[in-house]
């Protein structure tokens, strides 16, 4: 793409692309105006109305001119100024670039003119009527269906600033939804634990307090090097405020002003400052950014993250919940798995219950009980589906209501669910389980709103809200004289045109309209000389005269009032309707809420249905007792009956804690080993599993350590980033944590490699005493077993036959004694002379190296007895002798 600053030769100069570079005092008046506005919103891109457009002028231009691919042009700002960049939109266009800009992670102020430029006196009266950010957007285009957007504040306890942020260990986190209203807040006890919270939440803005005003600024997805402590995640966005909104004394009022409350005793955090300055900045923020429009949030509510199974961000991509980790896609996912929700609602609420699986047992009891009921009620479960699948986004059309930015096939889409209510609650009114009985009282206030907003708009109303035809007719007396009205105009002009033939004697005379001249009767050229004296000539066209008359002129002033005026009553009549939605908001989230809460338990159920899954006995013990298991998502991309179940028992009384499982490449050990963290997750948000029986102990936290991946981003080795994780699981996994690991030491020279898996294994089972999966093609930590009582060894079988390998993907007692490597890179495709030579260096290597079965006899791996003889053939290879200098 060309530069569109770049200057033509002969040109004239280049426009001004910075404002803070020209002298404000010789700007034209409108120009000041813009510049004092860009002061009060740098970090934002100020569109500036101007009749039909919105402009944007110096740096913003350049900006977006570059971004959305438009024309960069100039314009005069003052004598002595001359030209300043400039680059526009159409005003009818503003959503569509809007939404390109917030997607690319800009902030937008939209000015518009606040008095009609026709009679406005001097210059015209213009505000920033919103800030449009990537965590405040509320428009439909702009939004994920099936997805949250979360504005996250943090307040971190100490400064940021001149590297004093390493010493900081508290925060307070709060986020919002404004499109949904929920609002939560919590402090966090590290900086491990704000990282593992921010990529639950993956937020579309974080907001964070610095103490430098230069500082104060959007930061981009990936721009926060060398400005942010290097804990908090890159990928997102970051506004940086100033730290008096977060302050504690300005956060509060805000908080006990905002809900009109005395106390924050009610929403638990009166005793957690940290959560109060958070919560306190973000509406403060919303409040700064939403200008007059009020954003209907949920009372605050405070969380503890240790109410929940701990998920750091590699178990959770290592687990592939809601995304792949080899191509980032949704599909093949946990999520793509179990999702069979009918509404966006319940699409979120499955989300955010993986995200964040539940620790207490009774929770999760209450949605195995209301699973367990619609998998037993087939019926049942089909009616509510079919009525779920007629309900809109009840949560996001209630913000929007609430919100004033509602239009009327909005509160026609409310409507329409809200009329579904009265059958859901009829639909469940046997219902046992305590999660479908919440359904059973819907609020009849809101059966009557559904019913008013039915019976005052039309079933499909146009977009925009200024055009009419709204409101039904009888719905109000004046609204349907003035209909009356226009209708006996329209009458009147359409036979007008038979009067006219009549009167004239010209049978091709006609009565048209066009938005310049109104109506007119146009008659052809040659036919002219016919038309009636009255007649007044305003157009001559190549084969037609056009005229007006005064009786037509006045019924067409007619028409145009009373258009206007039903316009103007209808969009009244509508923001009343609007206004009366916004009163019901909460009680329309809370049935929301649980319709979403319904939706995900019947789509549960219908996975576990069609799937076979079981109901697994949850209990507060250590057990993890899975018989006949499956990957729920491999399983679904096998054809049927292909998967082979396995099974797996672990913490129980006086047997194995940690599994050794070793087993052939490409026979299963990754998914064994995934399936056995899938099936504990799934069971801790209430789901039934793909087993033929479960018995599990409810986990705090699942590890899981799989693959090697360089995080060049942070500058880590491959190697490095393994040990870290391996680091992070030791240094916390408890008895009741579930640790899943595959392939530890790979990244380093064998020895190195075997030494560091050994002592891992031993310390997990030694000293973590969690429960421990640990897949290996080390074959020498199957000793392990022997050494210590709760350690087992387990593999993958293969049948062995003439030439080639069959994956049994079965695991079974006992230690694998080869990889068959070289099979399955034959089997890749590669060249026959590689498989050859690799059989002939593999045969050499079994003939002349050992690697100390010592270790059997000492506790600890020596790395002395870890020895390799060399060998001595034509064929010698200089890398074991590598090996052994290591
Ligand atoms: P490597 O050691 O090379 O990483 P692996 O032992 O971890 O391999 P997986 O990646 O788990 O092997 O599995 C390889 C393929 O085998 C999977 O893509 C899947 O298609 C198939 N597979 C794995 N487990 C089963 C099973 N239980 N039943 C049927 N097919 C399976």
């Amino acid at each position: 793409m060309t530069d569109p600053t770049a200057q033509a030769p002969g040109a004239p100069p280049v426009p001004h692309q910075d404002y803070r570079a020209v002298d404000r005092t010789l700007l034209t008046p409108m120009m000041q105006h813009y510049v004092s506005l860009k002061e009060q919103h740098p970090q934002a891109i100020l569109l500036y109305r101007l009749g039909d457009f919105y402009e944007v002028f110096f740096q913003d231009a350049v900006l977006m001119s570059r971004e959305l691919e438009l024309v960069l042009t100039g314009k005069e700002a003052g004598k002595q100024i001359g030209r300043v960049a400039m680059a526009g939109i159409p005003h009818h266009a503003l959503d569509r670039y809007c939404a390109q800009l917030v997607e690319k992670g800009y902030a937008v102020a939209v000015c518009d003119q606040m008095e009609d430029a026709a009679t406005a006196k001097g210059l015209v009266k213009r505000e920033v009527t919103r800030v449009v950010t990537p965590g405040t957007v509320l428009e439909e285009g702009m939004l994920t269906a099936r997805k949250n957007n979360f504005l996250v504040a943090i307040v971190p306890s100490g400064s940021l600033t001149s590297g004093a942020d390493q010493a900081i260990k508290h925060w307070g986190l709060a986020y919002a939804d404004v499109s949904t209203g929920e609002f939560l807040t919590t402090q966090l006890d590290s900086p491990e634990q704000l990282s593992q919270e921010l990529m639950r939440l993956s937020p579309s803005e974080i907001l964070l307090p610095v103490d430098a005003p230069d500082f104060v600024g959007l930061l981009r997805p990936g721009e926060g090097a060398g400005r942010l402590p290097d804990y908090l995640p890159r990928n997102f966005c970051y506004t940086l405020r100033s730290q008096s909104p977060f302050a504690m004394t300005q956060a509060r009022q805000r908080l006990l002003a905002t809900f009109g409350v005395h106390s924050l005793e009610g929403y638990g955090c009166e005793h957690l400052p940290l959560a109060v300055r958070a919560a306190g900045g973000l509406l403060e923020y919303l409040a700064d950014t939403q200008k007059q429009t009020q954003l209907p949030l949920q009372p605050l509510s405070t969380y503890t993250v240790s109410a929940y199974l701990v998920l750091d961000p590699q178990t959770r991509r290592n687990l592939e919940l809601t995304q792949t980790v080899r191509d980032g896609t949704f599909h093949g996912s946990l999520l793509w798995a179990l999702d069979r929700t009918r509404t966006a609602m319940g699409g979120r609420a499955l989300r955010r219950w993986l995200l964040q699986p539940l620790l207490n047992v009774e929770p999760i009891a209450q949605r195995q009980a209301t699973i367990q009921e619609l998998v037993e009620d087939g019926h049942l479960r089909e009616a509510l589906q079919s009525l779920l699948d007629g309900i809109y986004d009840l949560e996001r059309l209630a913000g929007r209501a609430g919100s004033g930015t509602a239009n009327a096939r909005d509160l026609v889409a409310l409507a329409h669910s809200l009329g579904k209510l009265p059958e859901l609650t009829v639909c469940v009114r046997q219902a046992q389980s305590l999660l479908l009985q919440r359904l059973q009282q819907v609020p009849v206030e809101l059966e009557q709103l559904g019913q008013t907003l039915k019976a005052s708009l039309v079933d499909s109303p146009p977009l925009y809200l200024t055009e009419g035809n709204l409101i039904r007719d009888g719905v109000d007396p004046s609204l349907d004289a003035l209909r009356a009205a226009a209708a006996q105009d329209v009458e009147w002009i359409k036979n007008l045109e038979e009067s006219e033939r009549a009167r004239s004697g010209i049978p091709t005379l006609k009565v048209s309209y066009n938005g310049t001249f109104g109506y007119y009767i146009s008659i052809s050229r040659s036919r002219s000389a016919q038309a009636p004296p009255d007649y007044i000539r305003k157009q001559t066209l190549v084969n037609e005269e056009r005229y007006i008359t005064p009786e037509l002129k006045e019924r067409e002033a007619r028409i145009l009032t009373t258009q206007r005026e039903l316009q103007s009553l209808e969009y009244e009549i509508f923001s009343a309707l609007r206004t009366e939605v916004g009163q019901h908001v909460s009680a329309i989230r809370a049935v929301a809420l649980a319709l979403a809460s319904a939706d995900v338990l019947c789509g549960l159920a219908e996975v576990a249905v069609y799937r076979h899954y079981c109901r697994p006995q949850i209990g507060q013990d250590r057990a993890l007792v899975i018989e006949n298991g499956r990957h729920p998502v491999v399983e679904q991309s096998l054809p049927t009956g292909l998967f082979v179940p396995n099974s797996v028992q672990l913490g129980l009384e006086q047997q194995a804690d940690l599994m050794i499982l070793t087993g052939p490449n490409m026979s299963g050990k990754s998914t064994y080993l995934r399936q056995i963290g899938l099936i504990q997750l799934m069971a801790q948000i209430g789901s039934f599993v793909p087993a033929e029986r479960a018995t599990l102990g409810v986990c705090d936290r699942i590890f899981t350590r799989v693959g090697a991946v360089d995080d060049l981003a942070t500058g880590q080795s491959t190697f490095m980033v393994e040990m870290n994780e391996t680091a992070n699981i030791l240094n916390h996994a408890t008895a009741h944590s579930l640790v899943l690991l595959d392939e530890i030491g790979r990244g380093t020279a064998t020895f190195d490699g075997l030494s560091i898996a050994w002592a891992v294994a031993e310390y997990l089972a030694g000293e973590n005493r969690c429960r421990t999966v640990f897949a290996t093609h080390y074959h020498e930590l199957n000793e392990l077993a022997s050494l210590l009582p709760n350690v087992a060894n387990f593999q993958v079988t293969v049948q062995e036959l003439a030439d080639e390998i069959v994956f049994l993907h079965s695991v079974q007692p006992g230690g694998a004694d080869r990889s068959y490597g070289i099979e399955v890179g034959r089997l890749a495709g590669l060249p026959p002379t590689v498989i050859a030579r690799a059989k002939q260096v593999m045969a050499q290597i079994d003939a002349h190296s050992t690697i100390a079965v010592g270790l059997r006899t000492c506790n600890l791996p020596d790395a002395a007895r870890v020895t390799a003889r060399r060998p001595r053939s034509r064929d010698q290879l200089n890398m074991f002798e590598a090996a052994d200098e290591r």
